[in-house]
């Protein structure tokens, strides 16, 4: 099957067989051009009415656009042809034919709504600027992988089906496990925790987390990947030295690797990977600094969670990718361990682009009474996670590490203004097939 030669490999002087999409047809009378499509460009394919035998014609200009054929036939150069060569065919296969209603115009000459290129995304993805999205997000994937074997981790899965979350019950998707409740795992936190006093020390992973978020809105998915790490013997500032360093090689991954694709989304110009080191803010400066703003209607103070708007204020002063530090111990998780000179303050930390959060993060609680007091504080059950707890009785060495979100990281790298135009097929409120 596949002894076809790509569109973008088509030399003059190759007698080659092509196969694709019909893109486009376009009949001048005597002479009639058939734009073929494959995922590495496009060819152009002509017909010689009077020259050509007429069956052949009929069946390469009488089918239907986004139909599925193959061509045999020379290469020759054609300065005016759009790639500069054209085929001349000797047969045309219609292998799979095209409703003449498409659902969507690939062309991309009639705009769709979202949803109803969530609906097609076999069809969206033919167009080159929704193709893009995903081969970089590809690269994304690829390149942080690679940061993380760099930094001497190892890539580990965990289940996602679990008996109970970690980030606060209400956002939890519940099933049924032959008759028993379980649920959907919000976040691999425990189960990399576990992993960091293994033998393995220090981990990553790249998966779900199932998340029953409340309110529809641009940024949240129920369905996310999630790029894990953790490190044995790490502090908080190495974690977010490591979590520089993984965000900078996705996006000089990306800018290496990715010219067509950048080119594809009209960011060929602008792009480029962040210079310089991620200013550190603690919380404190950072509600200061949103204060002297002037801009939120009531002013923040100590203990206030950063809402959207507070958080569009502090990015547009900042600019770039920036950490907040040494967030109130009272509005981050149990697991997150406090300044051992001053328990209000966590090592917590968030790693910020300009228009939103990408990453939590923060050393760990490895002490077993105070990470048993920690659960009860938070209205948790310590009881229920003893197969977590359990393990920080055996040896479990001081560790940090965070979690960033993959969609957010693709979408703030290309300014897509919704989350879901990162996703192949998004889960949300709405949406539950494809
Ligand atoms: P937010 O406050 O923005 O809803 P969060 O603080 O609840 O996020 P964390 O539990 O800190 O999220 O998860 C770590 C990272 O995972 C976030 O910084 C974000 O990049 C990503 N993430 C979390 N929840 C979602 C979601 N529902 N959809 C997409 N990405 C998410
Ligand atoms: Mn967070």
């Amino acid at each position: 099957m596949d002894d076809r030669t790509y569109t973008a490999d088509a030399e003059p002087g190759d007698h080659v067989t092509v196969a694709g999409w019909v893109h486009e047809i376009r009949d001048l009378g005597g002479i009639a051009f058939l734009i073929l499509r494959d995922t590495t460009g496009k060819i152009q394919v002509k017909f010689e009415k009077d020259e050509m035998d007429d069956e052949l014609v009929e069946t390469g200009l009488g089918v239907h656009r986004e139909s599925v054929i193959s061509v045999t036939g020379d290469v020759e150069e054609e300065p005016r042809a759009p790639t500069g060569v054209e085929v001349t065919p000797e047969s045309v296969d219609v292998i799979s034919e095209a409703d003449p209603e498409l659902p969507l115009d690939p062309s991309g000459k009639v705009d769709a709504e979202l949803p109803t290129r969530l609906d097609n995304r076999t069809l969206d993805l033919r167009k080159d600027e929704v193709k893009a999205i995903f081969e970089i997000r590809a690269e994304v994937l690829r390149s942080v992988r690679e940061a993380f074997r760099e930094l001497g981790s190892t890539e580990i899965n965990t289940p996602k089906i679990v008996a109970t979350g970690t980030e606060g019950g209400t956002e939890l998707f519940p099933i049924t496990y032959f008759g028993r409740e379980a649920f959907m795992n919000q976040s691999p936190q425990l189960f990399k925790q576990l992993m960091v006093g293994s033998g393995l020390e220090r981990v990553f992973e790249i998966g779900p987390i199932f998340r029953a978020e409340e309110h529809n809105t641009p940024r949240h998915l129920n369905e996310a990947t999630s790029i894990d790490f953790e490190s044995a013997f790490y502090d908080h500032t190495e974690a977010m030295d490591a979590c520089e360093y993984v965000v900078k090689a996705a996006y000089e991954g990306v800018a290496q690797n990715c010219a067509e694709e950048l080119e594809a989304l009209g960011l060929a110009e602008d792009f480029s990977a962040p210079e310089g080191d991620f200013p550190r803010l603690t919380y404190q400066e950072a509600i200061d600094e949103i204060n002297a703003t002037g801009e939120l209607d009531e002013p923040l103070v100590w203990g206030d969670d950063l809402s959207t708007e507070a958080e569009h204020v502090l990015g547009q002063e900042v600019g770039e990718h920036y950490f907040i530090t040494d967030w109130p111990s009272e509005i981050k998780p149990f697991y997150i361990k406090d300044h051992d000179d001053d328990a209000e303050i966590s090592t917590g930390f968030d790693m910020m682009h300009p228009s939103m959060e990408l990453v939590s993060g923060g050393q760990r609680e490895h002490r077993f009474d105070h990470l048993v007091s920690g659960f009860e504080q938070q209205g948790l059950d310590p009881e229920a996670f003893e197969y977590y707890t359990k393990m920080f009785k055996y040896g479990m060495p001081p560790h940090a590490g965070w979690g960033l979100g993959g969609e957010r990281l693709v979408m703030t790298m290309l300014g897509l203004e919704n989350i879901r135009e990162a996703v192949l097929f998004p889960r949300d409120r709405q949406r539950l097939s494809p």
